[in-house]
């Protein structure tokens, strides 16, 4: 599979690369990302031979279908870190929780939310990647949350890897928080900020753009790498779990081969949504991919109205944190994969330049046939992670927007899926508020009033982390960041 640029060529670079090549250097002419330049469906009889196929050769198939350039072995490797999740035979379980409804669970790594599915597999292939080319890599990452620690994890000690991880203090939850600062390895550096998400990411913005600081990676011989989710070494592993819960489904009996399904997706930056759609594209049998957002639906607007319009918003703060976000980056690949990349251009320009863009009818049509969408306010979040809890199921407020979306009646009569994209131990705060009433907990108190109303324990890792060290104390201002990873670079 080679890799084409969203918005054309600038003719700097090669009109097409290799996957390796996409994921080093993920930033293409024109401001654009790199995007499969076909993708050739799967053979008639895929789901049928993996019927009985457990997740890492089922996705081995599939990798190797889609003919990367990454060996086999390597591949291998990084597809037996999912043996560390809870189940070592099954990363990502489906459970059942009502007639036609489904959870796959996407939050049994290492972290505890979605962002282990990739990016524990990419950590090691980034690693074998800087090894083979002899590069000292610089992972530099913001968080708002989940990123931060499944960032820290994947690449604690990875040869040829140094990871600064930017949060905003006060920003996260307490867990969230704990698990960045007690991370202990020489290669990882994580810093607070004074400030908000945006304040972290803007930090990190203008340090790329610094000369000063371009200068010193440079004269380190250190080169500048992204683990954010328009890195296509993330979408990869974003797209093999789906296959794994329509199998799941056959196996419990509970749809025939070639059944279609609906897909439920808590989305923010688009990349679990739209490894679905690649899904689809080699061909899962799925209906429809239906987009759930928290009150920032600007993709609910987006595929009611084809209207993509940041003009009138500003991001409002909400109890999915994770999902707050107004510019999602992988849509484009999606205009990209329909429309081509003369009009990705011109849309993505109108999005720069006037804040929205507007899809043609036909456009629009075609987004409609793959694409529902709805959004749910935190009220509605909180009633459904109550009525979940009581009967007998635990959610988090990101997975809880989908308990909207799945009761649409236009999905009444089909089989959904909801993507669970965390644990409830992350956002324990807000759960506790559901089902318990208490406001002003700290994480550790919600955890054990949590604990105690469902009858089950907190997890052990997430336990010991109020007992852990601090590695990480620093809490510095905009102006000092410079300065404290440059230290760490050159200790
Ligand atoms: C990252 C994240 C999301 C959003 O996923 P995208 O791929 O950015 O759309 C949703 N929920 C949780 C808990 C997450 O960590």
């Amino acid at each position: 599979m080679l890799f084409t640029e969203t918005r054309g060529n600038d003719g700097t670079r090669d009109a097409s690369v290799s996957f390796a090549a996409a994921l080093l250097s993920p930033i293409a002419s024109f401001g654009g990302i790199y995007s499969p330049a076909g993708l050739n469906p799967i053979a008639d009889d895929f789901l049928s031979r993996h019927l009985n196929s457990d997740y890492q050769a089922m996705s081995l198939a599939l990798l190797q279908h889609l003919a990367i350039d990454i060996p086999a072995p390597v591949l291998q490797q990084a597809l037996a870190l999912y043996r560390r999740f809870d189940d070592a035979s099954d990363p990502a379980p489906v459970v059942k929780i009502d007639h036609n409804l489904f959870v796959s669970e996407l939050y049994h790594g290492p972290t505890r939310a979605f962002k282990d599915m990739a990016l524990q597999p990419f950590g090691l292939i980034l690693s074998e990647l800087a090894q083979r080319q002899n590069q000292q890599l610089l992972v530099l990452t913001a968080t708002s949350g989940d990123t931060g620690p499944a960032a820290l994890e994947t690449f604690r000690n990875r040869a040829n890897i140094r990871v600064v991880c930017l949060y905003p203090n006060g920003g996260t939850s307490d867990v969230q928080r704990l698990q960045m600062v007690t991370e202990a390895a020489n290669n990882l550096k994580v810093i607070g900020i004074n400030g908000n998400f945006d304040d972290a990411q803007s930090a990190l913005k203008s340090l790329l753009a610094s000369p000063t600081f371009k200068q010193r990676l440079q004269d380190l011989d250190i080169s500048l790498s992204a683990a954010n989710s328009v890195n296509f070494g993330r979408i990869i592993f974003q797209m093999l779990y789906q296959f794994h819960s329509y199998l799941s489904l056959v196996r419990q009996q509970e749809i025939k081969l070639g059944d279609e399904v609906v897909l439920h997706i808590p989305s923010g930056n688009f990349g679990n949504a739209l490894g679905a759609y690649y899904a689809r594209r080699l061909g899962l049998p799925v209906a429809r991919i239906v987009i759930a957002s928290n009150a920032n639906n600007v993709l609910t607007e987006w595929i009611d109205s084809g209207r993509y319009d940041l003009s009138k918003r500003e991001l409002i703060a909400t109890t999915s944190p994770a999902m707050d976000i107004l510019k999602s980056s992988n849509v484009e690949r999606v205009l990209f994969d329909l429309f081509g990349a003369a009009r990705t251009r011109e849309l993505m320009q109108h999005l720069d330049e006037s804040g929205w863009y507007q899809l043609s009818a036909e456009e629009h049509d075609q987004i409609k046939a793959v694409f529902a969408a709805d959004y749910c306010t935190d009220e509605e979040s909180m009633v459904f992670i109550k009525q979940s809890f009581e009967q007998g199921y635990l959610l988090d407020p990101h997975t809880a927007t989908c308990f909207k979306t799945c009761r649409s009646a236009a999905f009444a009569q089909q089989v959904n899926i909801i993507y669970s994209t965390a644990e409830w131990t992350k956002f324990a705060a807000v759960i506790d508020a559901a089902i318990n009433g208490n406001r002003g907990h700290t994480d550790q108190a919600a955890l054990a009033s949590i604990a105690a109303s469902a009858n089950i324990e907190v997890p052990a890792g997430i336990a010991a982390l109020f007992d852990k060290p601090v590695i990480h104390p620093a809490v510095v201002e905009k102006q000092e960041i410079e300065g404290e990873i440059l230290k760490f670079l050159e200790s």
